[in-house]
């Protein structure tokens, strides 16, 4: 079996906050937890998002919370030529198709089926470009989300740590280690995802599996925000031929207004000259004790790897 290896893969937008350690901190323990490595990777491709600093301001908070990787970061600004790789293989495959679509596009489309737009609620992409682009000129490239799914011979299983994930006709299902049996049927409630967008930014789903299976992941702990990308993941990995790795989504640490903590919101950067007070916030939202006196970062992380040993059942 894979050696655990687990990951951290914060965009630098901005600093850490309270949220992001608390997947920072989730991943470094089940990583222990296990007798695993845990890995850091900066997904730094959407550089305009990215201020300068932002990926080292991350790195510094993260060693004064005693949280450090095994091997030095990866940036995803240095895949360009592996992604681009990757999307050619797919349009040989007849996986991947180029798509004109502007947003208006899209949605007059999806208004013309009557389905308006609402805040917050995807809607799947219409299938607009799949039969070609009518003579337009093409802006991004997406999966064949509803070719390959609707393909699949009954019950196909996925390879890889998570053996209990499987694709069907109706949809992905998969097992999530805190949220228990998961489905979705990607080809109705999302689409043909995006692999390249417009502005020629890599779509984060193949950036994350690509270099999830390039780092050997076998364990991704993330935060349950992301819970529903995992599907289109998983379809993925699969057209790719890759492993499909375990997932914990953990608790997400929401703002006064109920809304999820993000940068976007406005969440203050976590105060790195006092590692132990930021530390125990998030703890606290995982479920783990709390900091006894006269401890330092190192005596408690210990306490917490025996803690979430006992929650998650993490292999010593
Ligand atoms: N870079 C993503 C984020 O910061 C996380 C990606 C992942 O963990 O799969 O939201």
């Amino acid at each position: 079996m894979a050696r655990y290896t687990g990951r951290f893969a914060p965009s630098p937008t901005g600093p850490l906050h309270a949220g992001s350690l608390v997947a920072a901190l989730a991943s470094w323990l089940d990583a222990r937890a296990a007798g695993g490595r845990w890995l850091v990777r900066i997904e730094d491709i959407d550089a305009p998002r990215c201020p300068p600093g932002a990926a080292e301001r991350i790195l510094a908070q993260l060693a004064a919370c005693g949280l450090l990787p095994d091997a030095p970061p990866l940036w995803q600004s240095t895949r360009d030529a592996r992604y681009a790789r990757v999307l050619q293989d797919c349009v040989a495959g007849g996986l991947a198709y180029p798509c004109a679509c502007t947003r208006r596009d899209i949605d007059a489309a999806l208004a013309a089926r009557g389905l308006a737009h609402q805040r917050h609620v995807e809607r799947p992409y219409p299938g607009t470009c799949r039969a070609g682009l009518g003579g337009r000129a093409p802006r991004a490239w997406r999966f064949h989300t509803e070719k390959y799914q609707s393909n699949m011979p009954l019950a196909h299983i996925n390879k890889g740590p998570a053996a209990t994930s499987s694709i069907a006709q109706d949809g992905v299902r998969w097992h999530d280690r805190r949220l228990g049996a998961q489905s979705q049927d990607v080809a109705a409630q999302v689409g043909d995802f995006v692999l390249r967008r417009a502005d020629g930014i890599w779509g984060y789903q193949l950036a994350v599996v690509v270099d999830d299976a390039d780092q050997g992941i076998t364990d991704i702990v993330r935060g349950a925000d992301l819970a529903d990308n995992t599907p289109r993941q998983i379809l993925l990995q699969s057209a790719l031929g890759l492993p499909t790795p375990r997932y914990l989504h953990t608790p997400l640490v929401r703002g006064a207004d109920g809304e999820k903590l993000s940068k976007q919101h406005g969440a203050p950067a976590l105060d790195e000259t006092r590692p132990l007070a930021a530390l125990a916030q998030a703890a606290q939202v995982l479920g783990l004790p709390a900091v006894p006196d006269a401890t330092s970062t190192a005596q408690v992380l210990a306490l917490w790897v025996q803690a979430w040993r006992q929650t998650y059942n993490a292999r010593p």
